[in-house]
């Protein structure tokens, strides 16, 4: 069989026997002579919601051992759920209304699951838990057994149509030798997550991934992007066979590049000191609040950035500011229903509006943390369109120091710096750096504005390509710019991470390249062997087309 082609998603190879993961469970049907009793329906379903709760309970303490309290935080949501009276009672009156529990569950998920889809993006992950808490209970009530993701044996090959971000939380990286799904994007939250997880994964493989049955044994390729029924060999990846560099690299014609990593939560961080990180170039810190029913205090927030910054105490921490909205929907922020939120309400528009509170929460922590904390902090702010909305940062920052002054608390106001994803952002660019320290370009959200193709489309995924000419000259324009308005320039969208991409991004003058800390070693490497190609550049610039760009750059 010829290897299946797909997209590769984390740098490494695994071979494994393959296991199917399918949520979906068929309901016993029910033979019409039977009588409903509702007495025994609803203690049934009674029987049902405790296993599930004992479930839900294991598994969050072993994700919170294994992974993280962040992410065991998913189970705490489905566990609120399952004490939800709209679902409860739902499942009760559709009971006494002479459905069987299976069917009460089916159908009242169901309603729930639709209005929560009908909302459109933000919601989507809703729907999403409920979908999963709907199955967990589904397969309870008819005895099936399902795949637990948590308790896999080692060796294993996930396959999926897809991944929820929740599933993934849940697996276990010495366990799973790699993740191929039918669907599903690059940039998508569930594979940011298995680069973190530093699990092999290869996604939007396509239909024929079904032909792969239960048992086989299977490569999954995530440097070549292919999947291949039973290997010869496993290939020596080059992330996983490369030297571990700990210092600061320079190119070959000795311009100091720093290399950074990614991360969503702390238990990412010692990860990416092995890698070599020379510190943090983006904390997502939106996984703090995501999964949970309130927002962290600022307490919490100190603790955990207080722990970034000790884990890089000579290196520089970007602390990115909450990014709620568009795909990362947070239920507890109350945010406006919008018919395209990807264009709506998102990043720091909501962070100087509606959820200024959480702002000048989230900055107070910041502000205290980069006092008290051995590494250097930044803080950077997402989705910036206009010159107004950071002057209006600015102040707030400003103000939140004084408060901690007339406080007497410990504080300090670290490099300030601002995220290039709009069109708009690359116009300011030189007013941005005029005001901040930095830039730092997050070309997943670029890529997707420059183009008006969505990052999770899998209609678009051609036009969501950072080697598109008109994302190569937004890039090389920012790079411009930011350095005559004074500031330094990064990249720490998912290109930033692609080694046989070093050489265009150092080439165009970028000072930083911030990554899932799996491909450090890889980009650091090509960092060394990067030497500026003028003429290179030029014309990579000049092209008209990205196979023109990918053949400039000898990619294949
Ligand atoms: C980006 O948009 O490139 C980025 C780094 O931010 P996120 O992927 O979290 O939207
Ligand atoms: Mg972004």
């Amino acid at each position: 069989m010829t290897p299946l082609s797909g997209t590769g998603v984390t740098p490494l190879a695994g071979v494994g026997t393959v296991q199917w993961y399918d949520p979906q469970v068929e309901l016993s049907g029910v033979d019409a002579s039977e009588s409903i009793d509702p007495e025994t329906e609803l203690a049934t379903f009674e029987q049902a919601r405790d296993t599930a709760r004992d479930e839900l309970e294991t598994e969050r303490e072993r994700t919170a051992d294994r992974i993280g309290d962040a992410e065991a935080e998913v189970f705490e949501a489905h566990l609120g759920f399952l004490d939800d009276p709209q679902i409860t009672e739902g499942v009760e009156e559709t009971v006494e209304a002479g459905s069987t529990a299976q069917e009460a569950v089916a159908e009242t998920f169901g309603s729930h699951i639709e209005q929560f889809e009908s909302m459109e993006g933000r919601f989507a992950e809703r729907a999403a838990d409920l979908r999963d808490l709907r199955d967990r209970l589904l397969r309870i009530l008819t005895d099936s057994d399902r795949v637990d993701l948590s308790e896999l044996p080692d060796g294993t090959v996930l396959l999926a149509k897809d991944l929820a971000p929740s599933d993934t939380a849940r697996l276990d990286p010495d366990a799973v030798a790699g993740i191929a799904t039918v669907g599903g994007g690059r940039t998508s939250h569930s594979a940011i997550f298995a680069r973190s997880l530093a699990i092999p994964a290869v996604v939007d493989v396509g239909e024929e991934l079904s032909d792969i049955e239960d048992g086989t044994e299977v490569l999954v390729d995530g440097d070549a992007g292919t999947v291949v029924v039973d290997p010869e060999s496993t290939p020596a990846t080059e992330a996983a066979t490369v030297e571990i560099r700990t210092e600061q690299v320079t190119t070959a014609d000795g311009r100091a590049i720093e290399v950074a990593a990614n991360v969503g939560t702390t238990d990412e961080l010692a990860p990416a000191v092995e890698r070599g990180a020379d510190g943090v170039g983006l904390f997502r810190t939106e996984f703090l609040f995501l999964d949970r029913e309130t927002p962290p205090t600022e307490t919490e927030q100190y603790e955990t950035y207080r722990a970034a910054l000790d884990a890089f105490p000579t290196g520089r921490v970007v602390v990115r500011t909450l990014d709620a909205g568009g795909d990362k929907p947070i239920p507890y922020l109350d945010l406006p229903d919008e018919e395209n939120p990807f264009l709506g309400a998102r990043g720091i528009r909501l962070s100087l509006d509606e959820n200024a509170d959480l702002f000048e929460t989230q900055l107070r922590a910041l502000l205290r943390a980069g006092a008290d904390g051995a590494g250097d902090l930044a803080v950077m702010f997402p989705m910036v369109a206009t010159v107004a909305e950071l002057d209006q940062v600015l102040t707030r920052v400003e103000s939140v120091s004084d408060d901690l002054t007339s406080e007497n608390i410990a504080h300090t106001v670290p490099e300030l710096g601002v995220m290039i994803e709009t069109p708009s952002a690359v116009f300011c660019a030189r007013e941005f750096a005029e005001r901040v320290q930095f830039l730092s370009i997050g070309t997943n959200d670029l890529t997707q504005y420059v183009m008006a193709a969505s990052r999770g489309s899998e209609a678009v995924t051609d036009l969501h390509d950072p080697l598109h000419p008109a994302v190569l000259r937004a890039i090389d324009r920012t790079v411009r710019e930011g350095h005559q308005g004074g500031a330094w320039v990064g990249v720490c969208g998912e290109m930033a991470g692609e080694p046989e991409l070093t050489p265009l991004l150092v080439g165009l003058g970028v000072d930083e390249l911030s990554m899932s800390a799996v491909t450090i070693p890889a980009v650091k490497a090509a960092v060394t062997a990067a030497d500026s190609d003028a003429t290179l550049i030029e014309s990579v610039l000049a092209s008209e087309t990205r196979e023109a760009v990918r053949d400039r750059l000898h990619l294949g």
